[in-house]
């Protein structure tokens, strides 16, 4: 191949100038190497055991993958309505009615590819470029790529160790009249953190203010361990400015799935429908009405995903605690943050690198998910157990070994 006829690069296209400013991108203009994608090839070649991945190794409920199956011998194999296959809407609608109280209109609901499509469509659609969103650090990576690409600018609330909970003086502190969008994450990936009422409250409080819309990533809303998961969107004032979102991907064990779904006020999901239609149109047709089947599950089910993942939850929390580590037992989620100081091992980065080969188990140092300048979470590293009960197993063995 000859560069010298390969097209110029297009240094100079929006979202390559965004991505840039935000640490997106290396210096080159080329996707910056992600420490997941280091940390995966590591895995391979030592053969560790991959904690560094959020995704399940497990199967998710046969009810709902046979479901899928039998809708693709059926020959739902085409193009689905633009907002979402009618029954899943529906189950959607029965779903946020039958745990949380919510009354949902089909028009109020959109089914995405996944949720992150979701949020896609809800930050392209919702902001305009100079405008301020609001996110609590550290955060999904996905936020920032997002705020990016629709020109608007970053303003990180900070979580810290020991509990993650943001402040409420620097919650308030972030919110001005520049403030376009609070994106809240609650359960939260990755500290497991999950706000209580008086947070929520105050978010809608300041949003009210600010005449900010409240954008809310709650994925993860049914693996909260020790208090049950409350919407933003049922809080006095909020439903009116509240954007909900949420997927299949976690609940059933079927990330490569990438059904999700955003829910709100019907003028709002037209704008949103209104840039998804262009970005995937539609997906998955036949996982649509598996999904629906999913959401209608009894709720022996649901509390029983709970109880599993709690489970799974103390088994790795108890091993990294006897292996040395400071643990924050995460109150929601597939993930436990472990701090590495007290094992003499002052820099995640170094040590995600260096464990594979001591202790044959790979994790990811939490600064990939925040600003360069949070240096209080320089040492913390975030192992995933969303893993079948004998790889935790075998990971909690090899990791007390480091004690040793
Ligand atoms: C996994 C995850 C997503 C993405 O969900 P998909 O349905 O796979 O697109 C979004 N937000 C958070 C916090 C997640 O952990």
């Amino acid at each position: 191949m000859n560069d010298a006829h390969a097209p110029a690069d297009a240094a100079d296209a929006p979202w390559r100038r965004a991505a840039a400013a935000a640490g997106l991108l290396g210096a080159d203009g080329s996707p910056a190497p992600t420490i997941f994608a280091e940390m995966t090839a590591l895995a391979h070649r030592t053969g560790a055991l991959n904690l560094g991945q959020g995704f399940p190794d497990h199967a998710g409920p046969a009810e709902v993958t046979e479901a899928a199956i039998r809708a693709i011998r059926e020959g739902v194999n085409q193009y689905s309505p633009g907002r979402g296959e009618p029954d899943l809407l529906a189950a959607i609608a029965e779903h946020q009615r039958r745990f949380y109280g919510l009354d949902l209109q089909a028009e109020q609901i959109l089914v995405t590819a996944g949720a992150t499509e979701a949020l896609a469509a809800t930050l392209l659609s919702q902001l305009r470029a100079g405008d301020e969103i609001v996110v609590l650090e550290p955060y999904y990576d996905a936020y920032v790529a997002l705020a990016a690409l629709a020109g608007a600018r970053i303003v990180p609330v900070p979580l810290r160790a020991p509990d993650f909970q943001p402040d409420l003086d620097e919650l308030s502190a972030a919110v001005g009249p520049r403030t376009r969008m609070i994106l809240v994450n609650s359960p939260h990936n990755p500290t497991g953190t999950v706000l209580g009422l008086e947070l929520l409250d105050r978010i809608v409080d300041l949003a009210h203010r600010h005449d900010a819309l409240i954008v809310t990533d709650e994925v993860y809303e049914h693996l909260a361990y020790d208090v049950p998961h409350v919407p933003i969107a049922t809080r006095p004032g909020a439903a009116e400015r509240t954007l909900s979102i949420s997927s299949a991907g976690k609940v059933f064990s079927v990330t490569g799935w990438k059904i999700g779904w955003v829910s709100g006020p019907a003028r709002l999901i037209e704008q949103v429908m209104a840039v998804k239609q262009f970005l995937t149109f539609v997906s998955g047709a036949p996982f649509q009405p598996a999904v629906a089947t999913g959401l209608r599950l009894p709720d022996p089910f649901f509390t029983g995903l709970r109880g599993s993942y709690r489970a799974k939850r103390d088994l790795l929390v108890d091993a990294l605690e006897e292996a040395g580590f400071t643990v924050t037992v995460p109150a929601s989620g597939y993930f436990a943050l472990a701090d590495a100081a007290p094992l003499g091992l002052p820099d995640a980065v170094a040590a995600a690198r260096d464990l594979p080969e001591r202790v044959g188990v790979v994790a990811v140092p939490l600064s990939a998910f925040a600003r360069s300048e949070r240096t209080d979470l320089r040492s913390i590293l975030r192992f995933a157990f969303c893993k079948s009960d004998a790889v935790l197993e075998d990971a909690a063995a090899r990791l007390r070994s480091l004690r040793a």
